[in-house]
């Protein structure tokens, strides 16, 4: 009998040493990319400036009280104004994500990053980061060296969120000017406000101040963890262009894209993904030889259906759902990594 609860007690030490000991902050690594968050001026008046100027140290130094939110890290994977975030940043910010995520000594990420194209890197991690762990994107739309930057702030705003377990299971979220929005759902809308970013259709997933978060709904959209996309193999992707569409369109862009070698083209149209005969025309030829056509809109808002003013079953054309042209892309891109049947892409335009 006594040998019994000797081995009991036992079990039960080694239990407890390997039990994770209880940690007095969540673990959280900033990625840092750049953009005006870490942009710096000669004036504090002045609107012009240089984006991706400061380094993740400095900015952290002026967010005073940040450091009792969580334990923090910092890791500068590039210092580009954002109009220069490319694919090969946007593989090394993801492949870092799922590295990092996939240990027990990070609870989440934030990655600073300009607002140009913040909407395209936050769908594209949506798509390929493998954790439910909250990953967490933010910008400024002042330099650091303006007068009321807003940049620490919202960093300080998007720490807190990464470090909160209700942001967990969400996708990527962008954390801006005291909302929290899907990366499926949000657009930059202003070319100089501080609210900038909105979610027109779907509505903001949250708001934050001062670090205390509330929770409304998330969009349906699958995403992270029960995303199909993989790109830990993947160092290049398919070209995939964008084209205008607008009253007399020139079909002619459409035909020089073809020959430039794209392998899909995603057409910003007028209306419900509209444009004129000749540019369908040239589409649907650019089809026949192979190219996937997606019908995406120039407009703000609103989703872009099949068959509505053009044939897309007859075409071969696929609707872009919810996604905007510069989304749509980048789901293009990733899904011709996977094949380049239109009923298959077009599926996963309705799920992701
Ligand atoms: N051009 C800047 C960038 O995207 C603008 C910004 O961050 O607000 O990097």
């Amino acid at each position: 009998m006594k040998r019994v609860y000797m081995m009991i007690l036992v079990l039960i030490a080694i239990g407890c040493q390997n039990s994770p000991a209880k940690k007095d902050k969540p673990d959280v690594v900033i990625l840092a990319t750049g953009g005006t968050i870490a942009g710096a001026a000669a004036s504090g008046t002045q609107s012009a400036y240089t984006s991706g100027a400061v380094t993740i140290d400095a900015m952290l130094k002026a967010v005073p009280g940040i450091e009792k939110l969580a334990n923090i890290k910092g890791e500068q994977i590039s210092n580009v104004g954002s109009q220069d975030m490319s694919f090969d940043i946007m593989l090394k910010v993801a492949k870092r994500c799922n590295q990092l995520l996939s240990g027990s000594n990070v609870d989440g990420i934030v990655i600073t990053h300009g607002t140009d194209t913040m909407e395209e890197t936050a769908y594209f991690l949506n798509l390929t980061v493998k954790s439910d762990k909250p990953v967490v994107m933010v910008g400024s739309m002042r330099p650091s060296t303006a007068v009321s930057a807003d940049g620490p702030l919202n960093l300080y705003n998007a720490v807190a969120v990464a470090a909160d377990p209700k942001a967990k299971g969400r996708g990527v979220l962008v954390v801006m000017n005291d909302q929290i929005h899907a990366a499926h759902s949000l657009t930059k809308t202003s070319t100089t406000s501080v609210q900038t970013f909105m979610s027109p259709l779907r509505g903001v997933v949250g708001v934050t101040a001062y670090g205390k978060d509330d929770w409304y709904n998330n969009p349906p959209w699958t995403h992270t963890s029960k995303s199909e996309f993989d790109i830990s193999n993947v160092t290049k992707l398919p070209r995939v262009d964008i084209i205008f569409a607008d009253a007399d369109m020139e079909p002619d862009l459409i035909d020089a894209s073809v020959k430039a070698g794209a392998k899909g083209i995603v057409i910003a149209g007028v209306g419900n993904g509209n444009m004129n005969k000749v540019s369908v025309d040239a589409a649907a030829a650019a089809v026949k030889q192979g190219v996937v056509v997606v019908r995406s809109s120039r407009v703000a808002t609103g989703m872009v259906d099949r068959n509505v003013e053009v044939d897309d079953d007859k075409l071969g054309f696929i609707a872009s759902d919810e996604l905007n042209p510069q989304k749509s892309r980048i789901l293009l891109s990733l899904a011709l990594l996977k094949g380049d049947k239109p009923a298959q892409i077009q599926e996963l335009f309705r799920t992701y």
